[in-house]
């Protein structure tokens, strides 16, 4: 339920998210209703595969995701970017299955994902978006839901990766702080790194980020890099970003417009290759001298 109630609790500035997150959470709920008899699957590995999948969320409305393909071979770094609205989050979702492909197929490890047991799949998936959800429960429980059979070291462990202890620490009941309170004292990046904590503690073989560094302040931007980079290493990975910095080392950047692939390659090849890539980087570079060149004026005061 993180994915779609995060959705909903930070979304509240669009009707029109509102009765997304809605449709998602009961989505979800149907999906727990059903029975559990499936057995775990073998896999082949841990590599992600969509084959010519097609969705719409609404069977009136215009497929969001169209005839898409994409192969995220075992351990590799996958980038997805475009425009807003052009179906980077959906695809993130539908590997979860809050939603399923209505042609097509996603498999991992060579296995469709409808056929694995609900548990199994999210066993094998971290993702962290730009909600970052706080259970209404302590800070180190909130660090214990990737894996609630962790012994209180690995809290900590996963805590010091992420870069936590010091703003834990910071906070008068400090690791006992309730959710509701730390909501108030936290910063964006700050509660991002306790979701990216959680997600060290689940130590899944595949991350999914969608946008997960979206709103972090430049002061945090360093810390919050570090601890991706503990999260991710030797991962497959999926990233969704809007900061093109974040993606350019990426083995394979895919740009999405509309639910279709433009493109598919390199940060280099793509700017020699793809005018909207090349259009986007260039925005972002320009956004970036803009942000630099503010912050000095700021330093002026
Ligand atoms: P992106 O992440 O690239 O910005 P999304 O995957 O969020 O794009 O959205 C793709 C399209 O699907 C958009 O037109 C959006 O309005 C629509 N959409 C997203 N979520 C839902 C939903 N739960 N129900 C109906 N339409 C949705
Ligand atoms: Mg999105």
């Amino acid at each position: 339920l993180v994915g779609p109630v995060s959705y909903f609790t930070t979304a509240v500035n669009s009707y029109k998210s509102i009765e997304y997150a809605l449709l998602d959470v009961q989505k979800i709920l149907d999906l727990q209703e059903l029975p559990e008899e499936k057995e775990s699957k073998e896999l082949s590995g841990y590599d992600i595969s969509y084959k010519d999948v097609t969705f719409s969320y609404e069977e009136a409305q215009a497929p969001v995701v169209k005839d898409f393909s994409l192969e995220i071979p075992e351990e590799s770094f996958v980038a997805l970017v475009g425009p807003s609205g052009g179906g980077k989050s959906t695809l993130s979702r539908l590997l979860l299955r809050f939603w399923d492909v209505n042609q097509g197929c996603i498999c991992i490890g060579g296995k469709d994902i409808r056929s694995l047991p609900l548990g199994q799949l999210s066993g094998l998936i971290s993702y962290v978006s730009q909600d970052n959800f706080l259970f209404n429960m302590s800070l180190f429980e909130n660090i214990r839901v990737g894996n609630p059979a962790a012994t209180k070291e690995e809290v900590f462990q996963a805590a010091h990766m992420a870069q936590c202890e010091e703003f834990i620490s910071r906070l008068e009941q400090g690791w006992d702080t309730p959710a509701g309170e730390a909501g108030d004292k936290l910063s964006g990046g700050e509660k991002q790194r306790i979701a990216i904590a959680r997600a060290i503690l689940k130590d899944a073989p595949i991350v999914v980020l969608d946008e997960a560094t979206a709103f972090t302040d430049p002061e945090n931007e360093l810390q919050l890099q570090k601890s991706i980079n503990e999260l991710t290493r030797g991962k497959t990975l999926l990233v969704i970003a809007h900061r093109l910095s974040t993606i350019k080392n990426a083995d394979k950047i895919v740009v999405l417009q509309e639910g279709t692939k433009v493109a598919e390659g390199t940060q280099n090849e793509l700017l020699k290759a793809c005018s909207l890539y090349r259009s986007m980087w260039e925005a972002h570079v320009g956004a970036k001298a803009w942000a630099t060149s503010n912050q000095e004026k700021g330093a002026d005061k």
